[in-house]
């Protein structure tokens, strides 16, 4: 029983971070890799597990090569969950979400 506990517990955290559903989880690149150009930055600075988070399927595609800015324009009321999800993002991609 405590078993099944803790692994339910484990599995509700798994959640979307931006919207905080469960559904189809997927890794979303919170800074698209695809645009690493646009940032000036180092294409291993976007292409690195800080700039992954867990993200629905539906957010995922929503979301597509969208920058953080563009994306959180779009649905303000996903910003404060991410920024608690995604503790461990690096400072230089934290340094690119309001860019
Ligand atoms: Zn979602």
């Amino acid at each position: 029983m405590l078993g099944m506990t803790l692994e339910k517990m484990s599995k509700s955290h798994e959640v979307c971070a931006y919207c905080g559903s469960a559904d189809t989880l997927t890794i979303d690149h919170v800074v698209p890799i695809s645009r690493w150009r646009e940032y000036r930055v180092a294409r291993r600075v976007l292409d690195n597990k800080s700039n992954r988070v867990l993200a629905c399927l539906k957010c995922n595609a929503e979301k597509g090569a969208l920058t953080p800015r563009e994306w959180f324009a779009k649905h303000p009321e996903y910003k404060t969950r991410f920024m608690g999800e995604a503790k461990y993002l690096s400072n230089a991609v934290r340094q690119l979400l309001e860019r």
